[in-house]
């Protein structure tokens, strides 16, 4: 096992596109790590210059003490989980899965011993004598981890190995692959688009932007003190409310209310400066009375979230959002107040 070091990594593809930008991160020996971020941010091109399967045009890729940034991929030691599993059809699971195994000239009958070893750990040993074409989407997936595992690399990227599963068994693909990465101890890398996933796997995780990378940090921290506006606006499964305000004296103008500055910005601000405020749906506190510091107007959308309710308030034609407990929720036109949580709001420049 190795941890996983980034120095100043920049790939510029042919044509201009800068997938990477000057990108330093280091993954701990041992480490779950996710990386989210939106669709063209540079996730898959971050993975496959760890791999080797794109050349980097700045900066380095160090794995374990090892630069490995000229060394081929067959030479770095990690292994790659790509979205669409890239088994060959025509082989069935036991050769799927002792692939790399054959490249290494490993003989046969050790090759199906692993393969036989990993397959059983992955509940696949009643499955080894078909091919891809005869597994269902969930199984194609056990045989790619089975491949991967079958490696005993020092790294695992996994490039949004859970996309191409329907809902349910990707929720416990998740479990499952979190599982088995806390067991065999490998350092991880793991892509996805997907914020919920993120935040249940990682021990930490970075969101990324168009090249760069944006924040850096447990899920806790990540999801409670977003380091900007975009990484607020992507973690979270309603959408923070991000208001424009402004600063007038010790209070805040939000939507035609005064509500309180955020305990996290207590004197970082100065009077008459443009913010904007941001807080979860899930931090305020919801009232059909008038109360200090709330953001009043009338309910214009009641959305089920099955044990709690998303209310959307018309406050002064800006929309805030709050989710009460199921057996709470107003009816629609309804006065309501939304009352953040001061330890928990947020106070950006950068809107
Ligand atoms: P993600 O995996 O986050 O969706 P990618 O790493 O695939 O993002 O792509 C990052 C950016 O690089 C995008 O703008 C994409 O269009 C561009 N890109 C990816 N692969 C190539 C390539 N082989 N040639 C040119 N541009 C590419
Ligand atoms: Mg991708």
């Amino acid at each position: 096992m190795a941890a996983i070091e980034l120095r100043g990594l920049t790939k510029v593809y042919p044509g201009g596109v800068k997938a990477l930008d000057s990108l330093d991160l280091v993954v701990p020996d041992g480490e779950f790590f996710a990386l989210l971020g939106p669709s063209g941010c540079g996730k898959t091109t971050l993975l496959r210059t760890i791999a080797g399967l794109e050349t980097a045009t700045g900066g380095a890729v160090v794995i374990g003490e090892r630069d490995v940034t000229g060394v081929q991929p067959g030479a770095r030691d990690v292994a790659m989980v790509f979205q669409d599993y890239a088994l060959f059809p025509h082989m069935d699971v036991t050769d799927n899965i002792s692939y790399p195994l054959r490249i290494k000239k490993v003989a046969k009958a050790a090759r199906r011993d692993k393969a036989a070893e990993v397959g059983a750990r992955l509940g696949l040993e009643h499955l080894m004598d078909r091919r891809p074409g005869q597994l269902s989407g969930g199984q194609q997936q056990r045989v790619a981890l089975a491949r991967v595992m079958a490696t005993q690399a020092q790294a695992f990227l996994f490039d949004e190995p859970l996309s191409n599963l329907d809902a349910r068994l990707r929720l416990e693909a998740r479990t499952f692959l979190k599982k088995l990465q806390r067991e065999l101890g490998v350092t991880t890398v793991f892509v996805t688009h997907d914020q919920a996933e993120a935040l249940a796997m990682a021990d930490r995780m970075a969101v990324m932007e168009s090249g760069h990378i944006r924040q850096i940090g447990t899920p806790a921290e990540v999801f409670q003190r977003p380091a900007n506006t975009f990484v607020a606006g992507f973690i979270g499964s309603t959408p923070m409310n991000l208001l424009d305000g402004a600063v007038r004296g010790d209070t805040l103008e939000v939507a035609g209310c005064k509500v309180a500055v955020p305990a996290s910005a207590e004197g970082l601000l100065s009077d008459g400066e443009k913010i904007v405020y941001g807080v979860r749906p899930e931090y305020m506190a919801y009232s059909a009375e008038p109360a200090e510091g709330a953001l009043g107007g009338k309910v214009a959308i009641v959305e089920n979230l099955g044990a709690s309710h998303l209310v959307t308030l018309d406050v002064n034609d800006v929309n805030v959002q709050a989710v009460v407990p199921e057996g709470t929720e107003p009816a629609v036109g309804d006065d309501g107040y939304a009352v953040p949580r001061r330890d928990r709001a947020l106070a950006y420049r950068d809107g």
